[in-house]
């Protein structure tokens, strides 16, 4: 008997980790990406992410996470060239906001390690937040930022150097199941696998075959701002943020190319999309939330931008993620639907995938990232 074969179908954050995780347990993996690994045009470009382990969405991404951690240092500890930039995350809200009083609250309950900062002590650590009077935050110490394209090409030289093959620019056309198991067909030619992953992000829709309108691809555009002094905005003295006020929130990154700092809109300000068709010109409009929260909410930055770039990603109409079975197969495990959230943890989600293909699902996975809730009621 050979090794089992695996078809890996997308490399981007997903598909480059579960290469990784089933290349270094043996069996015999084929990677398939549209594109080159990385590139800049889907959910793992823009140069900069945000790991954070106080997590709002749900105490449930806790273990999941706490595992990418681990496997982010593993993988940083392999890797020829620096993508994890452990510098803490912060968190800032106007007095008494809700959201952040549970962040902090669900922070504590599940032994995240974090400081609580009143005005006072945020005005004199981190002052290049321009503040309006009352605010307070949360330091996330495990919070750190990831550099998505070099944690990718790190994964999938891990994955190379454990025997997987890497078709690049080879777009797959369908993943049928069968009895006796998978076939891929790309690039004109069909090829059969004892089992594939899925992992195509925002073109993930297309790829399952089983349409579901709570699947959706949404465009996201980056914006990077220039700095005049750069040593305020270096990642050792201004961690990658999350703050939300009454009219606005965004997510800043610090400066990695120096010169600039990235502001991400609030999910609010996404369009739902067709991938094959996206429109990548920025527009004024495109930037105008992210214009405002410069001239606002931070001091030292030039409020026009000086780049900005579309990139896109696949969501759910709960965001959560899809990790489990094809709702016809279970050759077929599904990681899709990471709804603009899920780089920190692709490490965890990566070795979620190779232990659903080596053992079976568990309960826990089935339970958060079902593919039942997004398929059932579909038409
Ligand atoms: C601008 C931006 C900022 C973000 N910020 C954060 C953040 O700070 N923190 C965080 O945790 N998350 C963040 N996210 C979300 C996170 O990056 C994504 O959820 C995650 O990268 C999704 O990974 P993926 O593998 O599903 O998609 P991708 O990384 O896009 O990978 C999908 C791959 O599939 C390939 N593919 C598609 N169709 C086919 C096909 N038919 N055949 C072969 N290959 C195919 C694509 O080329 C692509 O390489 C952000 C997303 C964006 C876009």
């Amino acid at each position: 008997m050979g090794r089992k074969t695996v078809a890996v179908v997308g490399v981007g954050a997903m598909g480059s980790m579960a290469m990784w995780q089933l290349a270094k347990r043996g069996f015999d993996v084929t990677g398939f990406d549209r594109m080159g690994v990385p590139h800049d045009t889907s959910a793992h470009g823009a140069e900069s992410r945000i790991f954070r382990m106080a997590y709002r969405e749900g105490a449930h991404y806790i273990p999941i996470l706490r595992r990418s951690l681990d496997l982010w240092t593993e993988l940083q500890a392999a890797s020829d060239r620096k993508f994890h930039y452990p510098i803490g995350c912060l968190y800032i809200a106007e007095a008494k906001a809700q959201w952040l009083t549970d962040t902090i609250q669900g922070a504590a309950e599940n032994d995240v390690r974090h400081e609580v900062l009143d005005e006072q002590a945020l005005r004199r650590r981190f002052p290049q937040h321009r503040l309006h009077g009352g605010e307070f935050a949360l330091l996330d110490t495990d919070g750190a930022l990831l550099r998505p394209e070099l944690a990718v090409r790190a994964a999938v030289k891990a994955a190379l150097a454990a025997g997987a093959t890497l078709l690049q620019g080879c777009p797959v056309d369908r993943v049928t199941p069968g009895p006796g198991g998978v076939e891929i067909v790309a690039d004109g030619r069909a090829q059969m696998f004892d089992a594939a992953v899925v992992t195509c992000g925002a073109w993930g829709a297309r790829m399952v075959d089983a349409p579901s309108p709570k699947i959706i691809a949404r465009r996201l555009v980056g914006t990077w701002f220039g700095v005049g002094d750069t040593a305020p905005f270096m990642p050792e003295r201004f961690p990658v943020c999350i703050r939300q006020t009454g009219h606005i929130d965004y997510s800043g990154f610090p400066c990695m190319d120096g010169w600039t700092v990235k502001i991400m809109p609030p999910i609010n300000y996404l369009s739902d999309v067709d991938p094959s068709q996206v429109d990548r010109t920025v527009t004024r409009s495109d930037t105008e939330i992210v214009r405002r929260v410069v001239r606002d909410l931070l001091e030292g930055v030039d409020p026009e931008p000086v780049r900005s770039g579309v990139y896109l990603d696949g969501f759910t109409t709960d965001r959560a993620p899809i990790i489990d079975y094809h709702p016809e197969s279970d050759r077929i495990v599904l990681a899709i639907g990471f709804s603009g959230h899920g780089f920190k943890m692709s490490a965890g989600v990566g070795a979620t995938v190779a232990d659903i293909i080596e053992n079976g699902q568990d309960n826990y996975i089935r339970h958060h990232f079902s593919a039942q809730r997004v398929f059932a009621d579909a038409a």
